[in-house]
């Protein structure tokens, strides 16, 4: 009999998903899976604001693919992808031939956004994989060492722009390396300036004000601000430029590290392969297929999910991306030996937004608000269920986290 190939684009939350979940319910006798990934190693995305600002080394938020590919099913292939040719069912490889496919699962994932806002690709730093976290920490430490020969106190300023989920993360992770930053700089901590800037009036609406308050009063207390309302214009070499939502009024930022985080798109792949989703976040039926080719899946950030319940558009986050990758595995073994697909249906564990290593705030469930040390812990408890969930027990026990410490 003809193996059944199916091919899965990225190594993320969704690929790794669906990954295991095909080795675990397929067979080599009919099946012949090709993962693509452009790097060796899986990363924890969740977790590239501590690698950004010094917290963590990259080793402790990346694992080697290979520790969960079964060769006797799965070839793994180090390579980008550049184009999916829906016409042929090929997907075409920067570095290899092109793969066909029967069925394909697309779990490219994020890149930033920049929503067209002059000198941002130019002049500030985006936080979209290992690389790029990498680059921010290294920038941030040569510019402490600047100030060392300088004196200028630009160096010592960080700006953030955007104080959504993942600028608040960052702007956590940044208030606890503070003291580390001011030893690096030979200064004292009070003149490392760390800050964010946002357009909406009030930062985390998906969270409570109370909640909120509490998450901003922590951060002060690590001496780290957000300024709301303020919509970013442009960002120049040193300088982010914005004007005040309510008057209107111009100001600017002098920051020898400008980070941009305002938010983030589906994988340029998608556009590039002829999809015309909004942001490169691409429909999907209720069996995770897209709606033009039964035998391709999109799942995690390259898809829009509406919530079936609600038929509310679900944010794009890694615990909604593990479940489009189960679902898309299931359905793709489903449909090769004749069985019922599975509908797409989430229920999401809750939403914990990191404030540094120690605290942080979020709703368990529909409405059940937590704060400071016990989110912090919470928070840990659903890193390490995706942990376990895309690299089994071993990696959860090498990377997991379980203290104060990581
Ligand atoms: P990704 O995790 O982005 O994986 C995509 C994979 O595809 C990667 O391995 C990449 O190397 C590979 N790839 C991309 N392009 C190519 C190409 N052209 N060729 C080959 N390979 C390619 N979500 C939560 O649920 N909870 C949180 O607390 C949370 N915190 C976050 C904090 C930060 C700082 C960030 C940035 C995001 C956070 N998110 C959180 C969102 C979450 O990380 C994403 O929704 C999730 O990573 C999406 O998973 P994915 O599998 O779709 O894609």
């Amino acid at each position: 009999m003809e193996k059944t190939k199916v091919v899965i684009l990225g190594a993320g939350y969704a690929g790794l998903m669906a990954l295991r979940q095909l080795q675990k319910r397929g067979d080599a006798s009919f099946l012949e899976i090709t993962l693509v990934d452009r790097n060796p190693y899986h990363y924890e995305a969740t977790d590239l604001h501590e690698v950004a600002a010094g917290a963590l080394d990259a080793d402790r938020i990346t694992y080697p693919i290979d520790h969960v590919v079964d060769d006797k099913m799965t070839y793994f292939v180090e390579d980008t992808v550049t184009k999916i040719d829906k016409q042929a069912r090929r997907v075409e490889l920067a570095n290899h031939d092109a793969l066909s496919y029967d069925y394909l699962i697309v779990g490219l994932g994020f890149e930033s956004e920049d929503f067209g806002i002059p000198g941002v690709q130019e002049n500030a730093l985006a936080m979209d994989s290992v690389e790029s976290a990498q680059r921010i920490y290294q920038h941030i430490e040569d510019e402490m060492h600047a100030y060392r020969e300088d004196n200028d106190p630009r160096h010592l300023h960080i700006v953030v722009a955007g104080a959504g989920f993942t600028g608040v993360e960052l702007l956590g992770a940044l208030s606890e390396q503070r003291d580390k930053y001011a030893e690096i700089a030979g200064a004292a901590p009070n003149q490392i300036q760390i800050m964010a800037v946002d357009g909406a009036q009030r930062p985390l609406s998906v969270f409570s004000e109370k909640l909120v308050n509490y998450g901003i009063d922590v951060l002060r207390g690590r001496g780290a601000v957000i300024e709301s309302g303020k919509g970013i214009d442009s960002v120049e070499p040193g300088v982010l430029k914005y004007s005040d939502r309510q008057t209107g009024v111009p100001g600017e930022v002098v920051a020898g590290t400008i980070i941009w985080t305002t938010g983030v798109r589906g994988s340029h792949v998608m556009a590039d392969s002829g999809y015309t989703g909004k942001r490169n976040r691409n429909s999907v039926n209720r069996y995770l297929q897209d709606p033009e080719d039964s035998h391709v899946y999109l799942v995690g950030d390259v898809a829009t999910a509406i919530d079936p319940e609600s038929e509310q558009l679900l944010p794009t986050t890694a615990q909604l991306a593990l479940v489009m990758g189960e679902i898309a595995a299931k359905n793709v073994i489903a449909d090769i030996t004749d069985y019922e697909l599975t509908e797409f249906s989430y229920k999401s564990l809750g939403t914990v937004c990191s404030i540094g290593n120690t605290s942080a705030i979020g709703v368990v469930g529909t409405d059940h608000e937590v704060k400071g040390y016990p989110a912090s812990m919470l928070k840990k408890v659903i890193m390490n269920k995706s942990l376990m969930e895309t690299g089994g027990m071993k990696e959860v026990l090498s990377k997991g986290r379980f203290d104060l410490y990581h």
